[in-house]
């Protein structure tokens, strides 16, 4: 059969490439764009492919999308639909116009709580629409891993398929209606098929001729389509005669929209999808089988689904490894254990009374002793464990993806459905075959439906292609033989559709091409997927392919710890810096990024605030480890770091840490800031502005002494408008006023070598706190004599250079990317603080961004072992008093305060290092005070960030997400707690004027707690 497909490559560079972008934006409200890193960034989504698009469009509207389907079939140019971008087979990258409908195509619309029906744009993401269905007690229940991020449009493209899909079906099964453009402009409703008779001409001609394809291909339908629950697979051409084993409507009848799911954006443009929704389980137990073997656990999955749960998920040795290593997730997995099993299977009930799951719970442990392993299950009832645990589950994958070197787990089979009586048989012959090409896979996920998640780990820029073909096509004959499917979940992609003739035969291939070009004529959807689609070893194809290369650079930071290779039997690493990174292993961090799209989320933790306040790809975690890479290996012209590209895709982030404790795989993109900046400043020099405020610790000094002079900024009537014009800070901030009374003029007058020598505590007073706010430094000497603690406040050695210039972490220096000048400082830190360490004394510090970056920073300054010793004896104040507290050596006299709440906004370094639980405990020492944690992420000041005019409206938004509102809704007697210095300035700031609120620092309560005792 001929292929209609537009070619766009060739003709769309250059200068058509430039009309296309200029017609666009002239036709359309959304963002068009169409500049180098920009396409670079949409040319890969979380496969192992890359392919650079011809530009992106980022729609207003629908009728944007309108404008944007007639020009390109114009133009003859394909267009590609894309949500959150977190397929794994490669189905959203391609030589198109990519249409990301993620941020502005996300309303929830008509909702019919009776019927139990929603309608949703397609960027609608899961989370946003269960939170939206939690309180009507209902729920959509395709309840995919990626449902922070994945958007319903592309769960349907995919027809996606949640843990829960034994009980509740795949997208297709909840999918009742699709609102659909097709490229040649044509719409209509796509739903059951009694309701399609005013359909359109050109459609009510395109159903007609697909009845009859249906009608033709009957018998062969019957013959080739797996009948499991889990076939995703090309299209869904039995719609008029179901094979799955569960049908796609509940009386059988012929629902069209059925066709659309699955289809991968390549039949027509999602506008609308109607939904089918289920009522929330009103109760839930998980019992967790612990298994001596993988083999047993596999063996049991088809008892265990006798049982009638919701779901049976794998979890395997190697996980749990993995999942132990991770501090997030190493208590949850730990209480789910008995004693070092090879693999757990975690089999959930749901059930309308809270006896039902529980007594089902009790038919399981009765199960597994018939099963003899009598003892083997752990029994969780309580919501919340259950909940932590099915996390460290969801992010199995991620997980998994955390493993440094080039050979990384690679997606191929890894949805392989197979009926359950073979899947012990099938894993053990896969594993075989893994060892015979000499790597080896981590099983996990989808029991229930014999849907194991496996990947091998492959090096793509090595051998890693032909082993992917060896692999692929030893385990297609197994799927054949035990009569499964090959794409079981995530769909066919530049992955898996060349395995659709093998899977469906040349007869059905032919059909699915035939539906293709009855739907779209000149092939403008999403090429080259499910039909006519290229060799999934194409390494022209490949985002790391063979030759893949990485410009020299001599760091500024050690990145060693990255520049390692694996072994992927051994399960060994390298030593560090033996990876063969020309960049020092930075490169290889950077590469650690997967493209998976957690960074996405936006209702929990921090990650991702510039993104959660833009909705841009471009200021999103993931956006800047794709720029980064693209500018380290040469993908963005020869100024590589240096680039415009990197500036400003790094511009507003905040360097809040949030990723590099919630990003799966680890990617710390504030580390990664530091560093770019540096490399930034010494090609383009710095701005006025950011050389004033990093060299602050360096004039702070002068600025103290004629405070009044120094505050003019904020007292002169213009200044501030003088100072936005001149330097770029926002005339509409208040700048943190500079005191002559510092905490160090006092305390620091004296060296006192006796009281320092006896001293158990010694108090790291930031530049922050001593020229803004110092007391909060007397707070804290206050709070530790009270504790009992020996202070001694801490200062140059006189050895120094500076021996009366007070110590400073450098953090100014960072942000600004002067990395040399900030090892200057953190030499100071070490040389006046490790002979305390040494003595057994506890460094503790107020300012978390201050402190932590003994923690943090100074480990890859080149400082040796004095760092490491120092960071791990360095504490915020909080810790030091919790860790007391637990020890039962804190005698803190504290008495009940006026004021009975707190809200407590815990800054972003702070939730990074684990942090906030030791404020909420120290805070809970006071009688009678309840204590509120603010869900959120970054307050938006970020050190000087939110001060730059550039930043002023951004930070704003960041600060109104979530913090702002939940501190004008606090009662005006309850105390707001914020231990970061940016953070207590953006409070006070942003609420000026009638109903201005001031937060404390911690020692400041607990300051005013024992006033109360004396
Ligand atoms: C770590 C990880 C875990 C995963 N876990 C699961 C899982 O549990 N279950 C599962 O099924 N999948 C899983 N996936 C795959 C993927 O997350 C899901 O398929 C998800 O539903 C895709 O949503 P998305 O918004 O990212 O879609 P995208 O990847 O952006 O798009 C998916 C497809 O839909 C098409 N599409 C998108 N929008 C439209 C539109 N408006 N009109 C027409 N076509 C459109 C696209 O062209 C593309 O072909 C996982 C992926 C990762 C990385
Ligand atoms: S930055 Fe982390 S969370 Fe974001 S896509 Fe990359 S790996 Fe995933
Ligand atoms: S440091 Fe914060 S703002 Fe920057 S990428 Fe990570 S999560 Fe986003």
């Amino acid at each position: 059969m001929s292929a209609p497909v537009a070619q766009p490559l060739a003709s769309h560079r250059g200068r058509s490439r430039g009309d296309l972008a200029a017609r666009l934006s002239r036709a359309v409200e959304g963002d068009v764009l169409f500049d180098a890193a920009s396409r670079g960034r949409y040319a890969t989504d979380a496969s192992i492919y890359q392919v650079e698009p011809v530009g992106v469009l980022v729609p207003k509207t629908a009728d944007d999308v309108r404008a944007a389907i007639a020009l390109c079939r114009e133009q003859k140019v394909p267009l590609l639909p894309r949500g959150a971008g977190s397929s794994q087979c490669g189905q959203t990258v391609g030589a198109a116009l990519v249409i990301d409908h993620s941020k502005h195509l996300s309303r929830i619309g008509a909702f019919d709580g009776a019927a139990m029906t929603v309608e949703v744009e397609p960027g609608v993401v899961l989370d946003q629409l269960n939170a939206f269905l939690k309180p009507h007690g209902l729920w959509f229940p395709v309840d995919v891993s990626t449902s922070a991020q994945a958007t319903l449009g592309g769960m349907a493209g995919n027809n996606s398929c949640g843990s829960r899909s034994i009980a509740y079906g795949n997208m297709v099964h909840n999918v009742l209606a699709v609102d659909a453009i097709l490229s040649d402009g044509a719409e209509a409703r796509f739903g059951p098929e009694r309701e399609m008779g005013a359909a359109p001409t050109r459609v009510a001609e395109l159903l007609h001729r697909l009845r009859a394809i249906g009608e033709r291909e009957r018998g062969e339908i019957e013959r080739k389509v797996p009948k499991v629950l889990r076939r995703v697979g090309g299209y869904n051409i039995d719609v008029c005669c179901p094979q799955s084993e569960r049908p796609y409507t509940d009386d059988g009848s012929t629902n069209f929209a059925h066709l659309l799911v699955g289809s991968e954006g390549t039949l027509a443009w999602t506008r609308q999808l109607t939904l089918k929704l289920a009522p929330l389980p009103a109760h839930r137990a998980l019992g967790v089988v612990n298994f001596p073997t993988l083999s047993r656990a596999m063996e049991s999955a088809r008892h265990l689904v006798g049982l009638g749960p919701s779901a049976v998920e794998l979890v395997d040795a190697t996980m749990i490894g993995l999942a132990r290593g991770n501090p997030a997730f190493r208590a949850v997995i730990d209480r789910a254990l008995i004693g070092e099993p090879d693999a757990i299977l975690l089999v959930e009930f749901i059930g309308e009374t809270r006896e039902d799951p529980v007594r089902r719970l009790g038919e399981l442990v009765m199960l597994m002793g018939d099963l003899g392993l009598p003892g083997s299950v752990v029994e969780m009832t309580d919501a919340g464990a259950q909940k932590a645990l099915w996390e460290v589950r969801k992010a199995g994958l991620n997980i998994m993806m955390s493993l440094k070197g080039d050979g990384k787990p690679v997606s191929f089979i890894e949805d392989c459905a197979v009926p359950l009586e073979h899947l012990g048989e099938y894993v053990d012959r896969l594993t075989q075959v893994f060892a015979k090409h000499g790597t080896r896979g981590t099983w996990y996920a989808h029991a229930s439906v014999g849907t194991l998640h496996v990947r091998p780990i492959l090096d793509m820029r090595r051998d890693g292609a032909a082993k992917m073909r060896a692999i692929a096509e030893e385990a297609s004959a197994m799927v054949r033989e035990y009569k499964g499917a090959f794409s079981g979940e995530h769909g066919d992609g530049l992955v898996r559709s060349e395995w659709v003739g093998w899977q469906f035969g040349p007869r059905l291939t032919r059909a699915f091409e035939e539906i293709k070009d009855l739907f779209d004529p000149a092939g403008l959807m999403n090429p080259g997927k499910i039909v006519r689609g290229t060799r999934m070893d194409d390494a022209s194809l490949f985002r790391f392919p063979p030759g893949h290369r990485t410009q020299a650079l001599a760091t500024a930071l050690d990145w060693s710890a990255w520049d390692v290779q694996n072994d992927p039997v051994a399960g060994t690493l390298t030593a560090p810096g033996t990876g063969g990174d020309p960049a020092g292993g930075f490169a290889k961090a950077v590469e650690m990024c997967n493209n998976n799209g957690h960074c996405r989320k936006f209702d929990a933790g921090t990650m991702c605030p510039s993104y959660r306040a833009t909705r841009d790809e471009e200021h999103l975690t993931r956006g800047r480890a794709n720029t980064l890479r693209l500018a380290l290996s040469g993908q963005l012209g020869a100024e590589a770091l240096a680039s415009e590209a990197v500036r400003s895709a790094l511009d507003l982030c905040v360097s809040c840490k949030g990723c590099r404790r919630e990003c799966p795989t680890g990617v710390d993109m504030a580390k990664m800031k530091i560093e770019a900046l540096y490399h930034r400043q010494r090609a383009h020099g710095l701005s006025s502005k950011d050389r004033l405020v990093a060299n602050l610790p360096r004039w702070a000094p002068w600025a103290a002494r004629v405070p009044w002079l120094a505050n003019l900024r904020n007292t002169l009537p213009g200044a501030a408008r003088l100072g936005e014009a001149w330097l770029g800070f926002a005339a509409q901030r208040r700048l943190p006023a500079w005191r002559r009374d510092t905490f160090l003029r006092d305390a620091g007058a004296q060296r006192d070598a006796a009281a320092a020598a006896n001293a158990d505590v010694v108090l790291f007073v930031d530049t922050f706190t001593n020229y803004f706010e110092p007391e909060n430094a007397r707070a804290a000497v206050n709070v530790l004599r009270a504790a009992g603690c020996h202070v001694h406040v801490a200062r140059a050695v006189e050895e120094d250079v500076e021996p009366s210039r007070p110590l400073c972490c450098g953090r100014t220096y960072l942000a600004a990317g002067l990395v040399d000048e900030a090892k200057i400082e953190a030499r100071r830190v070490v040389a006046a603080l490790l002979p305390h360490v040494q003595r057994g004394a506890a460094i503790v510090g107020l300012e978390p961004s201050c402190l932590f970056s003994l923690r943090d920073e100074f480990l890859v300054m080149g400082l040796g072992e004095a760092a490491q010793r120092l960071s791990e004896n360095a504490f915020l104040i909080e810790e030091f008093l919790a860790r007391e507290h637990r020890a039962g050596r804190l005698a803190l006299p504290l008495a009940a305060l006026p004021q009975k709440r707190a809200l407590l906004h815990a800054h972003c370094h702070q939730k990074a290092f684990d942090a906030v639980a030791s404020v909420q405990q120290v805070l809970a020492l006071i009688p009678d005070l309840a204590v509120n944690l603010v869900e959120s992420s970054c307050c938006g000041m970020a050190g000087s960030f939110g001060y730059d005019a550039a930043h002023y409206a951004v930070s704003v938004r960041m600060a109104e997400l979530a913090l702002l509102p939940a501190v004008r809704a606090a009662a005006s007697d309850t105390l707001i707690v914020a231990d970061g210095t940016s953070c207590r300035h953006q409070i006070a700031d942003l609420t000026r004027g009638a109903g201005s609120r001031e937060a404390l620092h911690v020692v400041r309560v607990l300051e005013r707690a024992l006033g109360r005792t004396r």
